[in-house]
């Protein structure tokens, strides 16, 4: 699989029982539908967003963004306090976090912070 954002391959990284990819140049996360809620909830996953947290304001500015499994037009979704933009597919539900993202989000329940942000 290629990353949407830098298509720089992803390489599989695993916490526990949960496999997610990762971009080996700009430390962006893909997750399978819900895998990063599953992920969220377990103590210490933040651990696999190694990635730079640099990279994500500089990829936040890319307009858009397309699924690397399906090929599907992402949808941009944003916290509330309008500091991290994840990625989802409306297809198949995956979504993508820049690096340093994951982490942010951490602690929080994603279905409650996220909600659905129309592109201008
Ligand atoms: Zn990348
Ligand atoms: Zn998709």
């Amino acid at each position: 699989m290629e990353c949407p954002k830098c298509d720089a391959l992803m390489e599989v990284v695993r916490f526990e029982e949960i496999e997610v990819d990762r971009c080996v140049r700009c430390g962006g996360l893909w997750f399978d539908r819900l895998e990063d809620e599953d992920l969220n909830r377990l103590t210490g996953s933040e651990a696999i967003d190694s990635g730079p947290a640099w990279m994500a304001s500089m990829h936040d500015a890319q307009e858009k963004v397309f699924c690397p499994v399906d090929g599907a037009l992402m949808v941009r979704m944003v916290d509330a306090a309008q500091q991290i933009w994840v990625e989802s597919c409306p297809v198949c539900h995956g979504r993508f976090f820049d690096a340093g993202e994951f982490t942010d989000l951490k602690d929080r329940t994603l279905s409650e912070v996220l909600r659905r942000h129309p592109r201008d």
